[in-house]
């Protein structure tokens, strides 16, 4: 066992600048931080907790309509603030299709960010990992890898993000506030993770020290509750991360949609959202054809990255049928297998 030193700071300057020192990690719930140094993975000389910082807990309506969500916020009273889960349903469907019950009740949104891919070569030691360990090579490339990225992806690594949360998040244009060295600044949440390149193991836009204090949705965001949903097609039914996976919603007029939003998960190496499929359904009408239309778009950059191919036409389905879910409308009540592409269309209300 590696041994690390462990503090816990009480303001966010004195954690920042705990946090800049070379070797540093934050530590909220270690949801993932902590598998990582048990791996071996992740070897931090400093652990920062900062579950003890102020302010950093709260969901906070603004007065844009928008709304503050604080990074040490767990995914569970997220996703079970009444107002949240009303507001910005698929969000709340992300958040409850993610990890187990225990887990989101540990987890936190800022955790949610940050957390790292899952490939298993990553995981594993004795494997070739870019990411790991730059210039080593990369082992998911001729190895296991039908869970990889088709989009996004590069020679040096193939690895996808694996959060629920960020789809749907980034379709809103979340907002990620951040608090560094040289004070308060903020990035659209679509330009925190950086696509691998040929430096995989600078995976975010973050700075040494910088901590990630809140994620704000802007106004604008709210206008999409009535029709909003996050379908998720994984290997089980629960506990298990995306094959691939999809956040819809439509503002409509009349029977013409104003605007759509879509954006995928479990396909590349960050949240994907699909802009230009979002401006072709821009004044369509919420009608199959469409739909197909919208799919091919959003994925016509997609290439396997090794024996994956599979994931291109079934990421066109998850898109086809989350836009089909989104036009029928947001359930009165998610359903009992939340995301689960097996739920029918139109919504049928379990109760959970
Ligand atoms: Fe490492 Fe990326 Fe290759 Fe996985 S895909 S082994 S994370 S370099």
């Amino acid at each position: 066992m590696k041994s690390f030193d462990y503090i816990r700071p009480t303001t966010i300057p004195e954690a920042v600048a705990a946090a800049a020192e070379p070797g540093s990690a934050y530590l909220a719930a270690g949801t993932n931080l902590l598998d990582l140094m048990k791996a071996g993975v992740s070897r931090p000389d400093r652990l920062v907790d900062v579950t003890r910082l102020p302010g950093l807990d709260g969901i906070k309506r603004l007065a844009d309509g928008g709304v503050r969500i604080g990074a040490l916020v767990r995914n569970a009273d997220l996703a079970h603030d009444p107002y949240f889960a009303r507001t910005y349903p698929f969000l709340a469907e992300a958040l409850l299709s993610g990890a187990s019950a225990q887990l989101r009740n540990a987890a936190t949104v800022g955790g949610n960010l940050m957390q790292r891919t899952r490939c298993g070569y990553f995981y594993d030691l004795a494997s070739a990992c870019n990411r790991r360990e730059p210039g080593a090579g990369c082992d998911a490339r001729d190895g296991e890898n039908r869970l990889h990225a088709v989009l996004g992806w590069s020679d040096a690594c193939i690895a996808i993000h694996p959060s629920d949360f960020c789809v749907p998040l980034v379709a809103l244009d979340a907002v990620v506030e951040i608090e560094g060295r040289s004070g308060r600044r903020e990035i659209a949440l679509e330009d925190l993770h950086r696509l691998p390149g040929d430096a995989p193991e600078r995976e975010t836009a973050l700075e040494p020290g910088d901590l990630i204090v809140a994620v704000r949705l802007p106004g604008t965001a709210a206008a999409f509750f009535r029709h909003a949903r996050y379908l998720k097609l994984r290997e089980r039914t629960s506990y298990a991360f995306a094959v691939v996976s999809a956040a819809a919603a439509f503002d409509f007029q009349g029977d013409t949609i104003r605007q759509a939003r879509l954006s995928l998960g479990g396909v590349g190496p960050r949240p994907w959202r699909a802009r230009e499929a979002e401006a072709v359904l821009a004044g369509a009408s919420p009608e199959e054809a469409a739909f197909r239309a919208a799919a091919e778009i959003a994925l016509a950059d997609a290439r396997p990255s090794g024996d994956n191919a599979f994931k291109i036409e079934l990421a066109k389905r998850i898109v086809v049928r989350a836009l089909t879910a989104a036009a029928a409308g947001t359930p009165g009540r998610i359903p009992a297998l939340p995301a689960s592409p097996f739920s029918s269309v139109p919504g049928v209300h379990h109760h959970a």
